[in-house]
């Protein structure tokens, strides 16, 4: 019979583990909070890269996404010019570099670093002890892995229960997809159906951005409004699907011709506009003159077979205290008053604002 001093030692002992058990899954639950709140797939990639190492004591966390189309990469890139968490968020187009770790009932896989294994999960650390590779599944796909590295070398091991991780791995999968379809989802409202160009609502927020770039760093910033001349009458005598096949393939010839920089969309019905970034009057007027040359020379084929001509009405504005335009409304405006004075001094031609 062990004594009342035993018997107190191990009640000690085992609230001690309960307490600690608490702890962990308070912190826990907190943590799985913070990624389900999350509202963009910007903020989620920075729980999971950012936070979790300090959360949970580990040397290193990355992530391995499997993205052959290049989706992922493009949303989280949209935010940032240069790719954010290097050697954290790890992308492949290799199914096989993804699946090599796990058994078929994809669960996570607790083991001794080993460089050889491991290196290319974990770019920026190499004084490993242990790691634990968590599968990231959606509908039975493996969409990447979550992985977590400590430097001491029991800390994920065979024989610890993996319950609490693959949970863990559970919720994260679900929140990538979830915030993943959202953001393409807001990606998608910010495209014209029609043309898959950008749409107003994206330019109107370009805008104001590229505004008060220019105006910080005294950059010049021009804006090109383009309205096509005559519309009407191709619907009139060709029907609307002739007017739709020709907006499309002038989005698509302007499109053609710009930098990575310039922004152009759809303003509504045959009317675009264009944000050239660091391009004064001199450049856009020479840009403006080219555009519309090669819309008066092609041929735009419509449904019938027939082909027919286009013209465009160009009105041009520079953001320049000097031109009385100092924001992002005052340009836009300035640009589409310019296209009205294209139009009444015959059309197919470029006009300045002053
Ligand atoms: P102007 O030279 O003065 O610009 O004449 P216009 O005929 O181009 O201009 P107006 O504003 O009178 O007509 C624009 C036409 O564009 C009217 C509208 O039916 C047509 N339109 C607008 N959106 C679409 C669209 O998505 N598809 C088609 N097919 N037509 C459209
Ligand atoms: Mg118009
Ligand atoms: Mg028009």
């Amino acid at each position: 019979m062990p004594d009342t001093a035993t018997l107190q030692a191990r009640l000690d002992e085992l609230l001690r583990i309960a307490k600690s058990n608490e702890r962990k899954q308070e912190n826990f639950q907190q943590y799985e909070l913070a990624l389900l709140n999350s509202s963009s797939l910007q903020e989620l990639l920075s729980i999971v890269l950012d936070q979790h190492k300090e959360r949970f004591q580990l040397s290193e966390v990355t992530l391995l996404m499997y993205d052959p189309e290049y989706e992922l990469q493009r949303l989280v890139q949209a935010e940032h010019t240069t790719p954010p968490w290097p050697g954290q968020l790890l992308f492949t187009d290799s199914a096989h570099l993804v699946n090599q770790h796990f058994s078929p009932q994809q669960k996570p896989r607790l083991q001794k670093y080993s460089p050889h294994q491991h290196a290319y999960l974990f770019p920026n650390q190499d004084e490993l002890g242990s790691v634990a590779l968590l599968p990231l599944v959606r509908q039975n796909m493996l969409i990447g892995s979550l992985n977590l590295g400590s430097r001491n070398e029991n800390r994920f091991q065979g024989q610890i229960g993996t319950l609490f991780l693959e949970h863990l791995a559970a919720v994260v999968s679900a929140c990538i997809e979830n915030t993943r379809l959202q953001e393409h989802i807001k990606l998608v409202g910010l495209r014209d159906p029609l043309t898959g160009i950008n749409n107003r609502r994206f330019f109107d927020q370009r805008l104001k951005e590229e505004a008060s770039r220019a105006k910080r760093y005294d950059r010049p910033l021009s804006c090109l409004f383009l309205d096509i001349d005559f519309f009407k009458r191709i619907n009139d005598q060709y029907g609307h699907q002739a007017g739709d096949k020709v907006l499309k393939q002038v989005s698509s010839m302007l499109n053609d011709r710009l930098r990575q920089t310039d922004v152009l969309a759809r303003f509504g019905g045959e009317e675009f506009v264009i944000l050239l970034p660091d391009t004064d009057q001199g450049d856009a007027v020479e840009i403006a003159e080219q555009i519309r040359e090669r819309i008066d020379r092609a041929r735009f084929v419509i449904p019938s077979g027939k082909s027919v001509n286009v013209t465009l009405s160009i009105g041009l504005a520079v953001l320049h205290p000097q031109n009385h335009i100092n924001d992002a409304k005052q340009l836009l405006s300035a640009a589409d008053q310019a296209v009205y004075a294209a139009k009444l001094s015959g059309r197919n031609r470029v006009k300045q604002a002053h």
